[in-house]
């Protein structure tokens, strides 16, 4: 069996909050007890409300957080690395394997610096170019995978439009050669018609290099069509994950289920079928005890204020946390243009 290119057990990011002179100290738990593993080419949608710890996950993937609990391993063929013992050298090296595309391309790109500046900046950073034709020749190679051209390469950022920024952005991370990408809320400042645009650009880059993505997104749609594997998170926990097709064909958790009822059918017609959610996402400073999710849950039961559900295998690459998961049936007919990633 393969083995995954990152994986997480038991992964907590614990944040203090206050303990001055006058106040207590609160603890958060912005990611509690995730075990999650990456396979090695993998296009993995991580969705959840704001508030939710997708992006806190992320960023301890990266050791961008601090990793509190549990582990997260990196392993891509040519080395191995326990990322919470990362010695000064070897996260250098992993900066090099792991990068971020941010959200916003307005505010990634820095106004005073030519694109061929910015693209080329990590490789002068770390070191990985020696001369400055060696950056020139792998900042042309990159730059044109992203679809920019060499005219592009002389202007600023001001330049541009949102998309082609986040074309720069995207070129910006590739640079350093990683086998390993999170995608942080990466379309969601575009408009719709350019999401499209970079979405296949992502897409094509992760078939072609082979780099594994993490495509952290609120938006369910946009995951459906891109994801191979797909995982739903609530209040700093995972509550499902399964391959895409079948999350979407057939989500077993109650969340799950009311996200994808949200998404808006093509067909402005067709019939609609919400499970509207109560409420507010709870404080992480304060969960609800057993299922966090049971006070806004319209089948909770007694055990579900008490005890907190394992994430457990049912079936096929499936894993679920809920007590009563058998019990539920929201199967719903995918359309035919619906979650073609999987
Ligand atoms: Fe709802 Fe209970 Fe399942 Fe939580 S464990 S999702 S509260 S039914």
């Amino acid at each position: 069996m393969q083995k995954p290119l990152i994986e997480a057990k038991n992964l907590t990011v614990r944040y203090t909050i206050g303990g001055g002179l006058l106040t207590k100290a609160v603890f958060l738990n912005a990611v509690d007890d995730i075990s999650i593993s990456i396979d090695k080419g993998n296009f993995f949608g991580l969705v959840g409300e704001s508030g939710s710890g997708k992006t806190t996950l992320g960023r301890a993937l990266l050791r961008a957080a601090p990793i509190s609990d549990g582990t997260v391993t990196y392993d891509d063929g040519e080395v191995h690395y326990d990322l919470r013992n990362l010695s000064k050298p070897e996260l250098k090296e992993y900066r090099k394997r792991a990068q971020l595309i941010f959200q916003d391309p307005y505010a990634a790109l820095s106004p005073r610096m030519t694109v061929r500046d910015i693209i080329a900046e990590p490789l002068e950073v770390m070191g990985l170019t020696r001369t400055r034709d060696d950056t020139d020749a792998r900042v042309r190679e990159i730059a044109a995978k992203c679809r920019l051209n060499l005219e592009h390469l002389r202007r600023f950022p001001h330049a541009f439009s949102g998309g082609q920024r986040q074309r720069i952005s995207i070129a910006r991370a590739l640079v350093s050669g990683p086998r390993f990408i999170v995608a942080d809320e990466s379309v969601a400042a575009l408009d719709v018609s350019i999401q499209a645009d970079v979405l296949n650009l992502l897409k094509s880059i992760q078939q072609e290099m082979g780099i594994s993505f993490l495509f952290i997104s609120h938006d369910l749609s946009v995951v459906a069509h891109v994801c191979d594997h797909v995982a739903v998170m609530y209040l700093g926990q995972l509550v499902e994950t399964a391959p895409t097709r079948d999350l979407f064909a057939r989500p077993r958790h109650p969340y799950t289920s009311a996200l994808i009822s949200a998404i808006p059918p093509l067909d402005p017609d067709a019939p609609t079928n919400i499970e509207k959610l109560e409420g507010e996402i709870p404080s992480p400073t304060n969960p609800p005890s057993g299922c966090k999710f049971h006070t806004r849950c319209r089948f909770a039961r007694d055990l579900c204020k008490k005890d907190i559900p394992k994430l457990r295998a049912m079936g096929k690459e499936r894993f679920v946390a809920c007590h009563f998961a058998e019990e539920f049936d929201f199967s719903r007919k995918l359309a035919a243009s619906e979650p073609a990633g999987a």
